[in-house]
């Protein structure tokens, strides 16, 4: 039975970046959809769940993806509410790469670190990126700084992240002065510059000055950088007493954990592969 991918995305062009993964993740047909609402999902879904016998259903998946996550997770949630009974297949949700990107930078640092009771800063966190590494951090056990230039969304990406992890132990910083910047870095383990891309957030000198950092992670692959002195092709390097990573050193482990769960979705028709599945996906590679 061939494997099928079904990918509804919210921008107007479905993603060629989530179809080429796709492809390379050795799934024979991906049948992609662009510009997709919750009122689209119907007709979608059930052309997914009425084609194929029961036992046939696993060979079919769906992934929602674009750029817009909390538009993803309404299709998430009309795409499972459409399911019924054993009549449904196996959906992913990565908006922007969100989730798997998360996933590989707070896997990358566990592998250094042990998060749980650790103070852990991320930068920028009110993004997807960073929202889903606050989220994953907090899941970890570790204490986390919540950044932002704004204390307002830096507060609301707190009471997202704790809806969803209510033993979250978050404290939400506003990081557009200088004083605000220096206590959220202050005796932090472990930073995640989650920033839109070319936005630099944390001098060299500053990052330097934490004596107590042991991993800085960047996702900014284009400069200027968001952890200034922390390359792009770093994966693991060591700058002045800490582990360090860049985009493209966290790039390749983000790679694995988007097409393992690809493949993931076909061996169930009935999983739901949201942020924290995502990561216990990627947990499993390491
Ligand atoms: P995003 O939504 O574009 O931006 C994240 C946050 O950056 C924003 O919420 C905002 O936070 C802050 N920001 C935006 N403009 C700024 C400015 N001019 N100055 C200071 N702060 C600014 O980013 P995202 O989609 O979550 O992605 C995060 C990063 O991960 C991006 O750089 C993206 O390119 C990268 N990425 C990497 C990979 C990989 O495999 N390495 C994969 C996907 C994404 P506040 O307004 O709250 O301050």
């Amino acid at each position: 039975m061939r494997r099928i991918l079904i990918q509804l995305d919210t921008d107007p062009h479905p993603s060629t970046f989530d179809r080429v993964v796709a492809v390379d993740a050795g799934i024979d047909e991906v049948f992609s959809y662009g510009a997709v609402t919750p009122q689209d999902i119907e007709p979608l879904v059930h052309g997914a769940m009425f084609t194929r016998g029961p036992q046939d259903l696993n060979s079919t998946a769906i992934f929602i993806g674009g750029a817009d996550v909390t538009a993803g997770e309404k299709l998430l949630e009309a795409v499972t509410e459409t399911f019924f009974g054993p009549v449904r297949v196996s959906v992913m949700v990565d908006s922007n790469g969100s989730n798997s990107t998360a996933a590989a930078a707070v896997l990358a640092a566990r592998k250094h670190v042990s998060l749980s009771g650790t103070g852990a800063l991320v930068l920028a966190a009110t993004g997807p990126v960073g929202q889903r590494a606050v989220q994953l951090l907090a899941m970890e056990g570790a204490s986390v700084r919540v950044a932002s230039r704004s204390l307002q969304r830096a507060k609301q990406t707190c009471d997202a992240v704790a809806a969803a992890v209510p033993s979250a132990r978050l404290t939400a910083c506003e990081t557009a002065s200088n004083g605000g910047l220096e206590s959220a870095c202050r005796d932090v383990v472990v930073i995640i510059a989650a920033g839109a891309a070319g936005v630099e957030l944390l001098p060299a000198e500053r990052r330097r000055s934490i004596r107590t950092l042991k991993v800085a992670i960047d996702l900014n692959a284009v400069p200027p950088f968001g952890l200034t002195g922390v390359e792009m092709t770093d994966r693991a390097v060591e700058r002045n007493g800490a582990i360090c990573y860049g985009a493209i050193g966290i790039g390749g482990r983000k790679m694995k954990i988007h097409k393992a769960a690809l493949q993931k979705l076909f061996e169930e028709n009935d999983q739901v592969l949201d942020t924290e599945v995502i990561y216990r996906i990627g947990a499993a590679l390491a």
